[in-house]
């Protein structure tokens, strides 16, 4: 019997600011596979760390998608099946997760401090962060308990040494040895909240999320995620990372860069169409940078996946071009 689940992907934003060119290619190219295939797209406000997001950017973010045509089905203040949809309201299901791996017998304090971390002589990994080396690990409960009295512990999940192999829709084949590569990884911060690792697996689990687009700089967090599907008990997603949009001097664009963020763009534009189209046009479903809108992209994207760039291996998937 031809299966006939619909596909379920999201856009999964943190309000730490307006949004930026950069993020609106990642909803677009989120958001065009799963109308191609008139699927279910759900929209999750991912304001897990409080300090960093605040509720006016998660609504101008509706405001800003909304503008471009980007539809969803479900998710931010319009609710659904799902909800809650902001992670600031979902720490129950963390909760039970986190318990979940406890109970496993995979989880343990670590007391290092940041200083701590990047003295240790270890490799470093992409993202700056050194491989940890599971100084925490073997604690006893007497060590933990004196350490506890100075300190709180951040909770951290002890990862398997074998190689976790996947095959990303535009990155191709991709391999990592967590116990190698990264070391047991924060699940929950010294502060109490829940690591974003954790947070996106739970969430898209629970979603029945069945395909995740999203930029490349998440690529590496991707085989620490299938890891936790694994134990969580949850299918894991087809997953497709796409380049990340550069500034001029070659820098990834941050919410700081004004002249890339929407409401900018949004004054001098006026209307979607012409920057739908530059978008269109990056991801190669356009000949030309001519205006669109976002359900004339729907249409070429159902006749032409973009195919991007045919980058097998993980290690060289690198920011690929500019911006505007
Ligand atoms: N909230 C993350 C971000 O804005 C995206 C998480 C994801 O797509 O997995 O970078
Ligand atoms: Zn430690």
């Amino acid at each position: 019997m031809a299966d006939t689940k619909p596909v379920r992907g999201r856009f999964a934003p943190s309000p730490s600011g307006r949004m930026h060119l950069g993020n609106l290619f990642c909803a677009l190219m989120a958001w065009l596979p799963v109308r191609a295939a008139n699927g279910e797209m759900v929209l999750r406000i991912e304001d897990l760390d409080p300090g960093r997001s605040r509720m006016e950017y998660a609504m101008q973010m509706e405001d800003d998608l909304r503008w471009f045509g980007l539809d969803w089905d479900e998710g931010g203040s319009s609710g659904g099946p799902f909800g809650p949809y902001y992670q600031s309201q979902r720490t129950q299901l963390y909760e039970e997760c986190f318990s979940k791996l406890r109970e496993k017998g995979l989880v343990y304090p670590c007391y290092c401090t940041r200083g701590e971390l990047h003295a240790a002589q270890a490799p470093h990994r992409e993202d700056g962060m050194p491989v940890y080396s599971g100084r925490c690990r073997h604690l006893s409960e007497e060590e933990r308990a004196k350490l506890s009295q100075h300190r709180r512990p951040a909770f951290r999940l002890e990862v398997p040494n074998r190689e976790i192999h996947f095959t990303d829709g535009y990155q191709g084949s991709c391999t990592e040895n967590l116990a190698r590569d990264c070391g047991d990884f924060i699940i929950r911060r010294s502060d109490g909240v829940f690591a974003y690792q954790l947070a996106v697996v739970a969430d898209d689990g629970e979603m029945g999320i069945t395909q995740v687009v999203r930029g490349c700089d998440l690529l590496d967090s991707t085989p620490r995620q299938l890891y936790l599907y694994e134990l969580l008990g949850y299918p894991a997603p087809q997953f497709y990372h796409i380049p990340l949009m550069m500034s001029e001097d070659g820098r990834r664009l941050s919410k700081r860069d004004h002249d890339q963020d929407l409401g900018f763009l949004r004054s001098i534009y006026h209307s979607p169409e012409p920057l739908l189209g530059l978008l269109g046009n990056r991801a190669g479903l356009l000949e030309r940078p001519e205006p669109v809108t976002a359900r004339e992209l729907v249409e070429e994207f159902r006749k032409k996946p973009p195919a991007f760039f045919g980058v097998t291996e993980c290690e060289k998937a690198r920011p690929q071009f500019s911006t505007l």
